[in-house]
C-alpha cells in the first residue's frame, strides 16, 4: 500500500514501526460551536482510512484529540456568561452526535488537552533542561533556531520565515530570542482558566497538547500524523520541533494532509456567509450522502460543495442502495443449489471488483476511484443477477457489495425511520416554516401529518402531538 507522504512529498510504500499494527493520530477540533461540513472532511477521509486498515488486517490505535481549551473557546464562554468548561463539554458532546450520524467511529481514545496538563509541564519542563526552551515572564518558548531540522515539514526554510515573521512580532512578543520561536505556555489572563506550573499560573500552546498526548496514547515514535493541510504548518512542523527535540527520536513517520473542502467554489469563511454546520446539512439530507460525498474526491484534493453536487451524491448513493435491495429481493426466493459453471463464472468476474477497489484505496486511500469499482459491481449485478440464479451466488454478490461499501462507512440498508422521528423533524419544519411566514408550508405539513393520522396541538409548552 503507498501513501503520500507530506515529509517527503511522495507516495511511499507504507511499512508500519510494529508489524501487522498501525498508530494514528489525528488533529481533532477545537470545541467551540459546532463542527462544520470542512471539519468533517478528515474526520470522514482518516476514519475510512483506519476502516480500511483494519480491512487489510491491521490493528489500528486511533487516537484524535479534542482541543478544549483556546481563545476561542474562552470568547465563547465569556459571550454566554458559562465557565469554558461548559462550552468545551457541550461541544464534545454535540461532535460525537454529528460523528455518530456520519457513522464516523469513535477513536481507540478522545484526549482532551485540559486533563493532560501534567504531561505538558513535564515536556515544556525537558525541553527547558535540554536548552530547547526558556522562560520569560511566566511565558514559556521554544526556541526554534535551536532545532536543526526545523521546516522539514512544511519545506520551508529558516531564513525565509524569519524575514515573513519579523513584521508579524506583535506587542508583548519582543520578549522573545527570536520572532520565529513559539510559546509552550502563557501566564494567565484575568477570567481565564488555568493551571499551576513551574512558570506561574497560566494554561499551555496549542502545539504542545498533540505532541504530549501522541505520546502519551501512542508512543514516542508514531506510524501516521494526520489532519487538513492548514496545519502543517505552524501546527504539525511545531508539534515535530518539540516532541523531536524532547523524545530524541522521529515523531511520526508518514504525514498524512486532506485538502480543503470550499463552498461554491469559493473559501468557505464565516465572514463570507458560506458557511453550513454538519447539524444543518443533517436537517436536508441523510449524513449518509454528505459522507459519500466527501469520499467521491481523493483526500488531497480539494473539494467544492453546493447544492448540485449533493444532488448527484444523493443520487448517486441511492442507486447503490437499490441494487442492494434488488438483490436482497432476488435473494429471498432463490434455489438453494450448487453454482452452474457459468455462475462460477460469474462469482470470478465478481471477485475482479473487489481486487479493483483494493487497488485503488492502495494508491494513497483513492476513494474516488474506489467508489468507481463499487458502481462497475452495481452494473454488473444489476445486469448479471436475476431472479434463477443460485442462493450462493447472489449471497456472494450482496455480500461484496456491503463489505466494500462497508470500508467506505457506507450502508447499503436503507435506514428505518420511526414513526416519532419522521413527525419531530416535521414538526421542525413546520415551525421554521411558521418563523419564515410560509404559511402555506406550515398548514400544507399540518394536512399531511394528519393525513399520516397524527394531529398537532399547539400548546403553551410547545407543539404537542397525538395519533388519532
Ligand atoms: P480546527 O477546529 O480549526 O482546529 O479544525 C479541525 C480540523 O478540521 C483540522 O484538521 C483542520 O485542518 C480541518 N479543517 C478545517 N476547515 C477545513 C476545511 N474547510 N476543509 C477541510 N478541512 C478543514
Ligand atoms: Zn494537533
Amino acid at each position: 500500500m503507498k501513501l503520500f507522504n507530506s515529509l517527503t512529498m511522495k507516495k511511499e510504500e507504507f511499512v508500519p514501526l510494529v508489524p501487522g499494527k498501525i498508530s494514528m493520530y489525528v488533529c481533532g477540533p477545537t470545541v467551540y460551536n459546532l463542527i462544520h461540513i470542512g471539519n468533517a472532511r478528515p474526520m470522514i477521509v482518516f476514519d475510512t482510512a483506519r476502516r480500511y486498515f483494519e480491512h487489510k488486517g491491521y490493528e489500528v490505535n486511533y487516537v484524535s484529540n479534542f482541543t478544549d481549551v483556546d481563545d476561542k473557546i474562552i470568547a465563547k464562554a465569556n459571550e454566554e456568561g458559562v465557565t469554558s468548561e461548559e462550552i468545551s463539554e457541550r461541544y464534545i458532546e454535540e461532535c460525537k452526535k454529528d460523528m455518530a450520524a456520519m457513522n464516523v467511529r469513535p477513536a481507540t481514545t478522545h484526549p482532551r488537552a485540559t486533563r493532560e496538563i501534567d504531561g505538558m509541564i513535564q515536556m515544556i519542563e525537558t525541553l527547558i533542561e535540554k536548552g530547547f526552551a526558556y522562560e520569560v515572564n511566566g511565558t514559556v518558548y521554544f526556541r526554534t533556531r535551536k532545532d536543526p531540522s526545523y521546516g522539514k515539514l512544511s519545506h520551508k526554510n529558516l531564513d525565509d520565515l524569519r524575514s515573513g515573521e519579523r513584521s508579524l512580532l506583535v506587542t508583548g512578543e519582543d520578549q522573545k530570542e527570536d520572532p520565529l520561536d513559539f510559546v509552550l505556555w502563557k501566564p494567565k489572563k484575568e477570567g481565564e482558566p488555568f493551571w499551576v506550573s513551574p512558570w506561574g499560573d497560566g494554561r499551555p500552546g496549542w502545539h504542545i497538547e498533540c505532541s504530549v498526548m501522541s505520546r502519551k496514547y501512542l508512543g514516542e515514535t508514531i506510524d501516521i500524523h494526520a489532519g487538513g493541510e492548514d496545519l502543517i504548518f505552524p501546527h504539525h512542523e511545531n508539534e515535530i520541533a518539540q516532541s523531536e527535540c524532547c523524545n530524541g527520536v522521529p515523531f511520526a513517520r508518514y504525514w498524512l494532509h486532506n485538502a480543503f473542502l470550499n463552498i461554491d467554489n469559493r473559501k468557505m469563511s464565516k465572514s463570507l456567509g458560506n458557511f453550513f454546520t454538519v447539524r444543518e446539512i443533517s436537517e436536508k439530507y441523510d449524513l449518509q450522502v454528505l459522507r459519500f460525498f466527501m469520499l467521491s474526491a481523493h483526500y488531497r484534493s480539494p473539494l467544492n460543495f453546493s447544492a448540485e453536487l449533493m444532488e448527484s451524491a444523493s443520487n448517486a448513493l441511492e442507486r447503490i442502495v437499490n441494487a442492494a435491495d434488488n438483490l436482497r429481493y432476488l435473494r429471498e426466493n432463490a434455489e438453494e443449489r450448487e453454482l452452474t459453471d457459468a455462475e462460477k463464472e460469474l462469482v470470478s468476474q465478481a471477485e475482479a471488483f473487489a481486487a479493483q477497489f483494493d487497488a485503488a484505496m492502495d494508491d494513497d486511500l483513492n476513494t474516488a476511484d474506489a467508489l468507481a469499482a463499487v458502481f462497475e459491481l452495481v452494473r454488473f449485478a444489476n445486469t448479471n443477477i436475476t431472479a434463477s440464479n443460485a442462493g450462493k451466488l447472489i449471497d456472494f454478490v450482496e455480500n461484496e457489495l456491503s463489505d466494500l461499501c462497508g470500508i467506505l462507512g457506507i450502508f447499503t440498508q436503507r435506514k428505518e425511520v420511526s414513526l416519532e422521528e419522521e413527525v419531530e423533524r416535521l414538526i421542525q419544519e413546520r415551525q421554521d416554516a411558521r418563523k419564515a411566514k410560509d404559511f402555506a408550508r406550515a398548514d400544507a405539513i399540518r394536512a399531511e401529518l394528519l393525513a399520516k393520522g397524527i394531529q398537532l396541538l399547539d400548546t403553551r409548552e410547545g407543539v404537542k402531538w397525538k395519533k388519532i
